[in-house]
Parts: C-alpha cells; structure tokens; sequence
C-alpha cells in the first residue's frame, strides 16, 4: 500500500501540533512508520487520504460500536445542529439521555455528563472524595482513567506505551495520595488498606481492563474488591468507559454481577461525539454541585450535538440486546481463527477476550496483569501491526490497547482478517 499523502499531511501537521496529532497513540511511535490520515469511513472500513480501503478494529477505540456514520446517529446530529450547537442552559434531550442510562444501568439512580472520560473519572474521585471525607486512593497498574494528574501512576494505555506511566508534571503531593496495587491481586489490595486504614475513599477499577491489552478480571477478585470495600467503608468505582455499553446493557456491573458504588462513562455514551458521564445513588449524587458541595461544571457539559448523538445510540442498543451477544460471538470468530492461524506457525501468543474486547499479546505466558503484558515481544507486535496494516486491516497501534469490534463487521470481514494474518504469519517467527 501507499502512504504517500498521509505521511505528507503528518510532516505538515508536525509543524503545528505537537508530534503531529492531538492524542499521543495516534502518531505510530510504539509501532513505528508515519499514521494514516483518514479521510471518510463507513461501517466497518475506514478509508484514508491515499484511498486506501481497512477494516477498522479500533471503531474511534471503542465508541462506534455500530460502526462508522451510522444513520440514526447521523441523523440525529444533523437534525439537532440545525436548532444550534451549544447553549449553556438544560435541554430536554439531557434528560431523555439519562433516563435511557438510568434505566439500562444496574444500580444508579442520578448520571451527570461531562465531555471526556478524563473528566468523568477526575470527577468521580472528587466526588468520593468530598462523600467520604478521605484523600486517599487505590488504582491498579497498568489500568488507565484519563490524563488527570491523580491517573498518571503506572497508567496503561499510551502513558505504558510511551514509556511514561508516571509523567512529570504529576506533583508529588498529588502522586502520594494515589496508592498502586496490581490487577487480579486481591492480597495486595488488602495491604494497602491496612497500611492506610481509615484513609482511601475510593478504589477505581476497570472492571474488564482494556488498557494493557485486553484483561480478566478473576471471579474470586473482584468479588472480593466488593466486600472489601463493603467491609471498609470505601467507595468502589467502575469505571466502565470502555466496558460501558459494550459488554452489556448494564456494562460489567451486569456481567460480572458486581455493583459498584459510583459508575463512569465515556465513548459509547456519546455516539461519537465528546461525551463522559458518571452515575451512582442519589445519596451519593446528592455531594454534587449544586445540590452539594463537590464542585463539578462545564460550559459544553450536555451539549445538544452529543446527547441526540448519545441518545440515538442507546437507543439502538436498548432496542435491541442481541446486539451484545452477536458482536461477542463475532469476537469470539475472529479471536479462534486467529490464534488457529498463530498455533499452526509456532508463533508464541496469548489471546485474551471478554465479550467484545479481546487483545494478542506475543508471550509464553498467562497475561493477567500488568506486569505479564509487559513481557509481550514488541517487536513481533511491530511486524504484526504493520503486516496487518498492508493487509488492509487497522489494529490498535499499541501492544497495551485492547480491539474494539463494531456490529457493522460481516463474517466475511472476519475472515479476511484471519486470511491476512495468515499471510503474514511466517514474517512474525
Ligand atoms: N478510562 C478508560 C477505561 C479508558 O479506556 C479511557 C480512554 N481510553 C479513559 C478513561 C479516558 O477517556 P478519554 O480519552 O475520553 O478522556
């Protein structure tokens, strides 16, 4: 394939946005070789600059779930500028969205909308935070929340993939109240709380991580992080801004049947447009501004555009649940006649797969947590990620991101893209 004119457009763009694009995963680094600039998609395929033609794995990492320009969606959007972007006052539509949220997700009662899942997970520690009246707080390596400072500690996602889990920038005071365990490790969780016994507010999860590659939570864990935190008096979040609409209705609270104590949101929420949420019960949505004294606002927060974009989007999914069991099986297609492809060429892999989230990692061993995702061999990832590319198919360009199926892909996408792994299999020995 030729690139010619995405790598033109990329060296102009390095000439005005730092490193040439405006998050940092995008540019190709980790996998190396210039990005492809799109120029249109549509369902499943994504079309660049050169007219190149791919089948998309990473559907805007994750929020198309019904693939690209999807029609009521479109629609929606276009219906709803034409009355005016933005006003700065409540809409009906805000309302229509959260009822809809509400009522699919277990176990929240009020839902407030942000523009980011950044802004939902910063959010959602303050709000625990100023509930419990504690500063501390537990993530676990490798799990990524957003940008925010209190995040950037081991982080996951592109802060693992450019070497940069722990940013400069992040204050020590802010980095001493974030406390680190490791995923799937409940012991070290419960160390952690009895060293600071009486002091964490909030434990944040993903509860499918999606941010070292694609992990699983085991039963015994999470479970027991839920009577943990019972038992202690901490809050548990979810943050389901990956897992949120796309592993159920209800997200990972409803499969994993786990509760947490505050949800967040992101992605598929807002149909493709900037939108973050976060939910809980009303004794604890009652701490925000301006009902209670937690402090949340933002001048673009239910911008007409996303909710109608967000609200044609649950819809769909609410209309029809099948919606989640069809794309996990097509998942777990994708994920069989892939890793057959693997094992017939003596290629060392794990796959990894939850529902519609799944992530190869070129490794002997189980991939569990953070520090087994590491040991994936980067440069069989790099002639794996740029072999599929030439195929014709768009991976994550990151050995630390899980793919994102989209209900558009057919069976005959899926095995053309088990087709061109097989054509390039002998290259990544
Ligand atoms: N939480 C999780 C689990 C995520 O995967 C992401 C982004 N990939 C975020 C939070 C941050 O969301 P955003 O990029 O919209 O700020």
């Amino acid at each position: 394939m030729i690139y010619k004119r995405s790598s033109a457009l990329f060296a102009e763009a390095q000439r005005f946005i730092p490193g040439g694009v405006n998050s940092p995963v995008r540019a190709f680094k980790a996998v190396g070789g210039d990005p492809i600039f799109v120029k249109e998609a549509k369902g499943a395929y994504l079309y660049d600059e050169d007219g190149n033609k791919f089948i998309d794995y990473i559907a805007s990492w994750g929020p198309l779930i019904l693939g690209h320009a999807y029609e009521p969606v479109i629609n929606a959007v276009i219906e709803k500028a034409k009355k005016g972007t933005s006003f700065g006052m409540p809409t009906e539509v805000e309302t229509q969205l959260a009822q809809l949220a509400v009522s699919m997700v277990p176990n929240i009662d009020k839902i407030r909308f942000v523009n980011s899942g950044t802004e939902a997970c910063m959010s959602a520690v303050r709000l625990a935070r100023g509930f419990s009246g504690k500063d501390k707080i537990i993530k676990f390596a490798g799990c990524y929340h957003g940008h925010s400072d209190s995040f950037l500690i081991q982080a996951g996602s592109g802060a693992v993939t450019f070497g940069s889990p722990n940013s400069p920038g992040v204050t020590k005071g802010t980095a001493k109240d974030t406390l680190l365990a490791m995923y799937n490790n409940l012991e070290s969780v419960q160390s952690l709380v009895v060293a600071n016994k009486g002091e964490i507010a909030a434990i944040i999860i993903e509860p499918v991580a999606g941010n070292m590659g694609c992990i699983i939570p085991q039963e015994s864990f999470i479970k027991g992080l839920r009577e943990l935190c019972t038992q202690e008096g901490i809050l548990l979040i979810f943050d389901e801004v990956m897992t949120g609409f796309r592993l159920a209705r209800g997200g990972a609270q409803e499969v994993l049947g786990v509760d947490a104590d505050i949800v967040t949101f992101g992605k598929v929420i807002g149909g493709g447009l900037p939108v973050g949420a976060f939910a809980a019960k009303d004794e604890i949505m009652s701490y925000l501004a301006p009902d209670g004294p937690v402090y949340q606002a933002g001048t673009l927060s239910g911008n007409p555009l996303a909710m109608s974009a967000g609200l044609a989007m649950l819809t769909e999914l609410n209309n029809n649940p099948d919606i989640f069991r069809s794309l996990a099986d097509k998942t777990e297609y994708l994920g069989k006649g892939m890793a057959k492809v693997l094992q017939e060429h003596n290629v060392p892999f794990q796959k990894n797969r939850f529902g519609s989230m799944i992530s190869f990692h070129f490794t002997d061993e189980p991939v569990v947590d953070f520090e087994s995702s590491v040991k994936g061999n980067n440069d069989t990832f790099k002639k794996y990620f740029h072999g599929m590319l030439n195929q014709g198919v768009y991976l994550p360009p990151s050995a630390f991101e899980s793919y994102f199926l989209n209900d558009a892909l057919s069976y005959e996408d899926l095995d053309n893209t088990i087709k061109a792994l097989s054509n390039i299999v002998e290259d990544l020995k």
